[in-house]
């Protein structure tokens, strides 16, 4: 009998792939281990098994396998049953959905990486000219891959060397690469064994008496283990004996004191001490004995709670319940809301239970997580993570927090899997049988539908906790302010005064600008003509701090002219106005505060965006310029002014969401005011003060936004009452786009007839060189989903197999955002 096994690649293709392993291999293996396989003529790939049989392929013969990476499985089957559905409800393959999920250490390249083989001893005679380079080039290098021997051979065609060299030994194609991912050690030092007799010490305190430094070493080595029965950190004793890491050395160098290595989490608690979480107000109770209740019959349930209500102290409650059962919770949260605030408030609850999964984390530190969730570690009790944690590998989880639910970057734009996390984690709910709690102070539209439809629960919790009263917001008419000269720059009377009389009180300010649309473009005054970026159809952004102009769709920069390409002429102006100018203004306005800008120029890098949080609360900060980034979740006791800049860009924007964005963006950053004690107060200036959805900001009434928007998506046929799956065409080639795109929306309306709507070219059509052209297929809430997509798969497939198609990208996203 032979045994196979069917395996997962890290690649976009569709098919599943089969490899031959031997009984023995058969035995081992199981679904969830991963093994390193050839792939075409040179790329071995890491591969996961899915399944382990009997049939030998039909149509080509299974190669073996090179080696099995695992002991035990990394992934589970519930998470295989989770991938499957994630890739046929989001249009992708298998293979996608698990690059996305394995922390890239998981994931061996395709490259093949080539290493020295330390086994033999080579004499460099057998070795030819080129063979010798290679070897050469490995005692430099511990691994190269074939990219790199091309150019230190300079010719195309290496695998003749690399098999020549294979061949005598000298290296090795693969095993090295699977030692990615090390564990973090930490440096211990104990005294060495010798010494442990009275004699032998005393001896040795004499021998040191010269060397006052050494013996202070050895003192404090004593004094800190008489304090403690942990191992000694080489980092602390240094520190408590106030000498230098190289006089340790000469201890241990010395054989006196022994050095050792024990392996540590990356991700640390820093070990204060629990705290026991808040008594709810009854409010709060009311509202968690509501979700209790309506978890009796319900798997959802949606917690609609304004602005610092509470909600976070409710999940608290929630999560020691579950924790008191012995079930994991995953507390999602959207990237940027994931800030030290919070992960230092749950682990002042949870302590060491609590797991931070980011994405600005390196791969090890991802890896670590994922083994301790696998493990069902306790310290992977409470999993807080943004969108990719939803794939982590959940061993007993008992309930999933969806906080800011509304948030649209919860959704996966690129590349695939295109997913939401939020349906994602409701289906990961449902596999575990297991709860979800969605919670926001302006649910999506989606949501709160679907709760007044009764498919989720519903709870309301309308009282801000304190007592605190909502921030009162006022509609700044900058048309009549214009008109009457009441402007500085972008900055009307009223909102000089109140930011005034704020920072007189010693009181903080927060200044939002949308960042949408709202990029300062450079104009000619004379020819009227705006410097465009070559790649991109968009006209590039003025960055004043450097001096620069920037694409922000593919990075492409420049220093700012000094004439006009087109005319000559020098009079170059910035026209829009973006968070740097707002800045500047607002410190020529208020010279003797200090005012920061928070956006992505200023927030890039690891800690980027804590700097600046960190800074705010310990009031450095007076006045925050900054962009969508300040709405999400952050808690700051002294903010008591928020000025939004200008609303009417962002109601104004071509996108059916672009009301229902506008009207949770600004609750959002209004929801930053005062937030304790004090009442907040918001500015928000405008064109257009009568637009209905600011009446509804300024009145907090969520409900007759919903009622209206709800109308607005029946008529006009978009989510939540209808779903929609975009489709979009990408090529360098602006006729083939076009025609490819009118091919395919044709074989779509044979089918979909006037559900489909297109195609389009975007507002920015070309990007990176590439066209783009978006087609849409509405689907109705009786048409079944899963036809539909069938259907797009099939007018998909015979468009690929269109000659003059085949080049072209087809991106398929559903429940587009
Ligand atoms: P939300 O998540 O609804 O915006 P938070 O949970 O952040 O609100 O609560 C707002 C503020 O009120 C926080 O500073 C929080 O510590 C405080 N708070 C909320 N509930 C309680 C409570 N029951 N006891 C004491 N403080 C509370
Ligand atoms: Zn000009
Ligand atoms: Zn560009």
């Amino acid at each position: 009998m032979s045994y196979f096994i069917n395996v997962i690649l890290p690649i976009p293709l569709e098919k599943s792939f089969t490899y031959a392993i031997t009984k023995a291999e058969a035995e081992f293996l199981k679904p969830g281990i991963r093994v390193s396989v050839p792939f075409g003529k040179t790329k071995i790939y890491t591969a996961l098994v899915i399944e382990v049989h009997n049939n030998p392929p039909q149509v080509y013969d299974a190669k073996d396998i090179h080696q099995i990476l695992d002991e035990k499985p990394i992934v589970t089957q519930t998470q295989l049953r989770h991938w499957i559905w994630i890739s046929k409800y989001y249009m992708c393959t298998l293979g996608e959905v698990m690059r996305a999920a394995l922390p890239s250490a998981f994931i061996l390249e395709s490259e093949t990486i080539i290493s020295k083989n330390d086994e033999v001893t080579i004499n460099d005679e057998d070795l030819r000219d080129d063979e010798f380079i290679i070897y050469e080039a490995l005692h430099h290098q511990s691994s190269l891959k074939i990219q790199d021997l091309m150019s230190i051979l300079d010719k195309k065609n290496v695998l003749p060397v690399i098999k020549r060299l294979l061949e005598k030994n000298v290296i090795s194609v693969q095993e090295e690469i699977y030692e990615k991912y090390k564990p973090k050690l930490v440096r211990y030092v104990k005294l060495s064994t010798a010494f442990s007799s009275e004699k032998t010490l005393q001896n040795l305190l004499d021998d040191l008496s010269r060397a006052a430094k050494q013996r202070d070493v050895v003192m404090a080595l004593f004094s800190i283990s008489a304090q403690t029965k942990k191992p000694v950190k080489v980092s602390d004793l240094s520190s408590e004996s106030g000498a230098s890491s190289s006089i340790i050395k000469v201890l241990i160098d010395k054989g006196i004191l022994e050095e050792y290595h024990i392996q540590t989490d990356r991700v640390q608690y820093d070990g204060a001490d629990n705290e026991d979480s808040k008594h709810l107000n009854k409010f709060q109770i009311k509202a968690l004995d509501e979700i209790i209740e309506s978890f009796e019959n319900q798997n959802i349930t949606l917690l609609h709670g304004v602005t610092s209500s509470g909600k976070t102290e409710i999940y608290v409650k929630l999560i020691e319940a579950q924790l008191k059962e012995k079930k994991q919770v995953l507390y999602l949260l959207p990237e940027i809301a994931l800030t030290t605030q919070l992960v230092e408030r749950l682990q002042n609850y949870f302590g060491e239970q609590v797991a931070v999964f980011h994405s600005k984390y390196s791969s090890h530190e991802r890896v670590e997580v994922w083994n301790n969730v696998l493990q069902n570690s306790p310290k992977a009790q409470v999993i807080l993570g943004a969108r990719s944690s939803v794939l982590l590998p959940f061993q007993n989880l008992g309930l999933i927090i969806v906080d800011e639910e509304h948030e649209s970057s919860y959704k996966q734009f690129d590349p695939a899997p295109r997913y939401h996390a939020r349906d994602t984690a409701i289906m990961l709910a449902s596999i575990f049988r297991s709860k979800t709690v969605l919670g926001s102070a302006t649910p999506s539209l989606e949501s709160y539908y679907n709760a007044k439809q009764g498919k989720y629960g519903l709870v309301e919790l309308n009282h801000r906790y304190n007592n605190v009263l909502m921030p009162d917001i006022e509609l700044v008419d900058i048309k009549d302010k214009h008109k009457r000269k009441r402007m500085q720059g972008h900055f009307s009377d009223r909102l000089i005064e109140e930011m005034n009389e704020t920072l007189k009180n010693n009181n903080q300010i927060i200044l939002f600008q949308n960042r949408r649309g709202f990029s300062p473009i450079v104009e000619c005054n004379t020819c009227g003509h705006s410097p465009q970026c070559p790649n991109c159809d968009v006209s590039l952004t003025f960055h004043q701090y450097k001096n620069q102009l920037r694409c922000h769709y593919c990075g492409y920069n420049t220093v700012m002219p000094k004439a006009c390409d087109a005319c000559g002429s020098v009079e170059l102006d910035s026209k829009g106005f973006g968070t740097e100018q707002v800045e500047q203004e607002a410190k020529l306005l208020f010279p003797d505060h200090h005012v920061a800008r928070m956006d992505l120029d200023t927030t890039r890098g690891k800690y980027g965006y804590e700097k600046i949080i960190t800074a705010l609360e310990q009031q450095e900060i007076d006045i925050l310029v900054g962009t969508q980034m300040l709405t999400k979740g952050l808690d700051f006791r002294n903010v008591k002014l928020v000025g939004i800049m200008n609303a009417d860009n962002m109601l104004n924007f071509p996108d059916f969401r672009a009301h229902e964005r506008s009207y949770q963006l600004m609750t959002q950053v209004s929801g930053r005011a005062g937030r304790t004690e004090e009442r907040g107060k918001v500015l928000i200036q405008t064109y257009n003060p009568y637009h209905k959805i600011l009446q509804q900001v300024s009145t907090n009434n969520y409900l007759q936004m919903f009622d209206e928007q709800l109308d607005e998506r029946h008529i006009y046929k978009y989510p939540p009452i209808f779903r929609m799956i975009k489709i979009t065409l990408k090529h360098k080639d602006y006729n083939r786009v076009n025609l490819g795109a009118d091919w395919y929306a044709r074989s779509l309306r044979t089918v979909f007839d006037k559900h489909v709507l297109g195609p389009e070219f975007p507002p920015v059509a070309r990007i990176r060189n590439q066209y783009l052209k978006h087609i849409l297929v509405k689907i109705p809430q009786k048409q079944s989903l899963s036809k539909t997509k069938e259907a797009i798969i099939k007018i998909n497939n015979s468009f690929l197999s269109v000659k003059d198609f085949r080049a072209i990208r087809v991106i398929l996203n559903v429940d587009n955002y």
